[in-house]
């Protein structure tokens, strides 16, 4: 009821006014901000993923344009102090229009990325470019095993299935390393599970998977009997502090994710920033209606 009410209303509302909640849950608009925002998650012994938004673009010279901008960040990140590592979106780089040139541009970032012997990490959006989103990081873990990651996302049927068909990639010398989160696009209740329980008892299975199977795990997630779970898990395998990590995003739970730093995990954190807030930001609204309230603040506040 609520989510519908607010994808009717999303349309007309002033973008000024999307921004003033937007602005907890992304670290700017410019590349200057979100370093500055890195710079202060590094200080609370946490490290970042930086993520340029963006997605689901129209035309090829868009594509370019975001593989050189994601070119020019990493070459300019790694010439400063922020420690942390890079997330990108298949559909920004034109998976739906042209996969072959896509591909190409996402493998120009991740060698960029190998050249400073750090890392790229592949979002997974919605089902429709799952398996090709599969194909592509496949092709450049090839070239680059050591560079390259995925994600999962828990509420898809098949994820169990693609786990076990990846397990081929993985080698004494390089890492398989996935993101694992719940998803979040609105998928049919045929390939997905929709139910929260039946998600997070997916999730669980999954994660245990991935350490009975020698993946590293981020273990990507706000959600505290989520969190207490991959705990439990982490004790019942007896899993080394450098076998996994946390993940959170930017601007959301931090005490939580602080009290996992605190205690010794590894936790980084997804930065988005960059001109296209407005996707991202409206989707993030449609998931979680709670954050309308924040919305409802702003209109009153000054
Ligand atoms: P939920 O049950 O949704 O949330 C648990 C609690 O966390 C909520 O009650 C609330 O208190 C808090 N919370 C969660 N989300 C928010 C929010 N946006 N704002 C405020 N509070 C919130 N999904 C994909 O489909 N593809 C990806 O590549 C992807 N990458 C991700 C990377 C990271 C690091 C993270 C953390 C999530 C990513 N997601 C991605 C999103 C993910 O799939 C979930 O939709 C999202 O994380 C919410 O699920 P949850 O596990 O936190 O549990």
């Amino acid at each position: 009821m609520i989510n519908k009410l607010i994808s009717q209303i999303l349309p007309h509302m002033p973008e000024k006014l999307i921004w003033q909640f937007s602005k907890e849950y992304i670290a700017g608009k410019t590349t200057e901000q979100a370093f500055e925002a890195s710079r202060e998650l590094n200080r609370n012994n946490t490290l970042v993923t930086l993520d340029i938004l963006g997605e689901f673009i129209e035309n090829m010279d868009q594509a370019k344009d975001n593989r050189d901008q994601y070119i020019d960040l990493i070459n300019t990140m790694e010439a400063t102090d922020v420690k942390g590592n890079y997330s990108i979106k298949p559909t920004m780089f034109g998976l739906l229009l042209d996969k072959q040139t896509c591909s190409d541009y996402m493998r120009d970032i991740v060698a960029t990325a190998a050249e400073y012997d750090n890392f790229v990490r592949i979002d997974m959006e919605n089902s429709p470019t799952v398996d090709d989103t599969i194909e592509i990081f496949r092709r450049i873990k090839a070239e680059f095993p050591k560079n390259v990651g995925l994600v999962l996302q828990a509420y898809l049927k098949r994820t169990r299935s693609d786990i076990e068909a990846m397990l081929d990639l993985k080698s004494d010398e390089a890492d398989l390393n996935f993101r694992l989160c719940k998803g979040i696009y609105v998928e049919s209740p045929a390939i997905a599970y929709k139910k929260y329980e039946e998600i997070n008892a997916h999730y669980l299975e999954d994660l245990e998977f991935m350490f009975q199977s020698g993946i590293y795990p981020g273990i990507a997630t706000h959600d505290k009997p989520l969190i207490e779970g991959a705990l439990k898990l982490i004790q019942k395998y007896n899993i080394p502090k450098d076998r996994y990590e946390f993940q959170m995003l930017y601007g959301v739970t931090p005490k939580q994710r602080q009290s996992l730093a605190d205690a010794g995990h590894k936790v980084r954190v997804y930065v988005p920033f960059g001109e296209h807030w407005f996707g991202y930001s409206t989707r993030r609204l449609k998931e979680n209606p709670a954050m309308v309230t924040h919305i409802v603040k702003a209109l009153f506040a000054k």
